[in-house]
């Protein structure tokens, strides 16, 4: 498999002041033609330091790709770096000056002087014409290692890659296929799941399997490189189906799945609808829920009962269990549900209360405390959460959403499992 450097110029890029969409494009690019990308560098404006870079790229890799710095000021070093790192000097390319007269011309502009030096090209290289600049696309070999330099302005440098570099990558790739797949997991931290899957997780294992995780999710990335595409997936259906029957329901779905989504799917398949009561998470789960496109076929809708006066006036809670108990507790997570399930008249209900802080924690009732309250056909459950005293408020509501959602999920699949076995209703 070739393996490719990327190399973005620009001291806005490194100061953080610009996003750097060019090098995640390009190796997104990359991957889809077969290449894999070893590195991301980001080198400031200074010809000396891209010099160096260029040179080490040369000799650690198959292709460099390389953006910014063609345009016609002084910051605009990409030329000069190029000749150094290749020992030539800079000629004018003719052909490349009279694109750059004929841009301006056809904008009723004089060529400013000073974009002259886009028309320049270390000796031995190759212009890329650019159909939407100034400033043309440069392709040479340094040490033998080919490098193509393009433009930092993304539609132009997007637009050369594609007709110019593309084609050439493609020859060079000579097949091999680099392909990823992720599937979605809930319910397990990313260390615990780590545990599971340690021996797929072996650095230098093909298929590579690593984790990604964020407010309870943990996504488990696999990518497989291969000589060929059918090879290529071939290795992903293998490890897909290994992690499968180690993790079990776990996971949730692969690719563009989502949790809202599946749980969607899931009631949309077995014709049942759901409601929500939300406090803490203030909304939360009802619009992940109606995130989804077709949300209203199953979808009845959901009440935000923040204060105790509202859980009681439009959800029917008892206001002495709300006394005794206090509003973060089991015994009104499921009158809560259950006051959605009937106000609403659905088959399931998820509902939240709890305390996502900062401040309104105490030694009993810490902050990241929520009871989730579930009510299903079979009767009305509340299950107690811990996200964490030191977790910010948004995690806490995320997680309290999410763990609602893969809750209602978790028993959605036991009925269509014994609906399936001709034991439900
Ligand atoms: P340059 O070709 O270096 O003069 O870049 C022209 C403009 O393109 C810069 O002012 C940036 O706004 C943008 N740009 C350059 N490099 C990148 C990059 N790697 N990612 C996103 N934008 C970029
Ligand atoms: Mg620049």
């Amino acid at each position: 498999m070739r393996r490719a450097w990327v190399i973005s110029t620009g001291t806005e890029l490194a100061l953080g002041q610009t996003v750097d969409t060019n090098t995640a494009w390009l190796a997104a690019q990359l991957a889809a033609l077969g290449i894999r990308t070893l590195r991301h560098i980001t080198v400031p404006d200074d010809a000396d330091a891209t010099r160096d870079v260029l040179l080490q790229a040369a000799t650690a890799c198959d292709v460099i790709l390389l953006t910014g710095g063609l345009g016609p000021t002084d910051d605009d070093l990409t030329r000069q770096a190029l000749a150094d790192a290749a020992g030539v000097q800079l000629h004018l390319h003719p052909p490349s000056l009279d694109h750059l007269r004929a841009f301006f011309a056809a904008r009723g502009r004089e060529m400013p002087e000073r974009n002259t030096v886009q028309a320049l090209l270390p000796q031995a290289a190759t212009a890329l014409p650019n159909t939407c600049g100034t400033a043309p696309g440069i392709c040479i070999a340094l040490s033998g290692t080919p490098c193509y330099a393009l433009p930092g302005v993304p539609f132009e440098m997007r637009a050369m890659f594609e007709r110019e570099v593309a084609p050439a990558l493609k020859r060079l790739a000579d097949g091999a296929a680099l392909l990823s797949r992720t599937l979605h997991t809930f319910g397990l931290g990313e260390s615990d799941l780590g545990e599971r899957i340690r021996d797929l997780m072996v650095r230098g294992r093909n298929p590579e399997v690593g984790t990604t995780a964020g407010f309870g999710l943990v996504g488990i990335r696999i990518n497989a490189a291969a000589p060929s595409h059918a090879d290529a997936e071939a290795l992903l259906d293998q490890a897909e189906s290994d992690l499968r029957r180690r993790l079990g329901s776990i996971i949730f779905g692969r690719d563009g799945d989502t949790l809202p989504g599946v749980v969607g799917a899931l009631l949309a398949a077995t014709g049942r609808t759901l409601s929500t009561a939300e406090s803490c998470t203030g909304g939360l789960i009802g619009t992940l829920i109606t995130d989804v496109a077709g949300s209203s076929r199953y979808n009845r809708g959901g009440a935000i009962a923040y204060a105790n006066q509202a859980k009681v006036a439009i959800l029917d809670v008892d206001p002495e269990e709300v006394e005794q108990c206090g509003a973060v507790s089991d015994v009104v997570a499921r009158a809560l549900a259950l006051g959605a399930a009937r106000k609403f008249g659905s088959d399931y209900a998820a509902s939240t209360t709890g305390i996502a802080g900062p401040a309104g924690g105490t030694p009993e009732k810490p902050v990241g405390l929520v009871f989730i309250g579930l009510h299903t056909p079979t009767g009305t459950t509340a299950q107690k959460c811990l996200f964490g005293s030191d977790a910010p408020r948004e995690a806490i509501r995320l997680r309290a959403a999410r763990t609602a959602l893969d809750l209602l999920r978790l028993e959605l699949m036991h009925a269509v499992t014994h609906e399936v076995s001709g034991s439900g209703r």
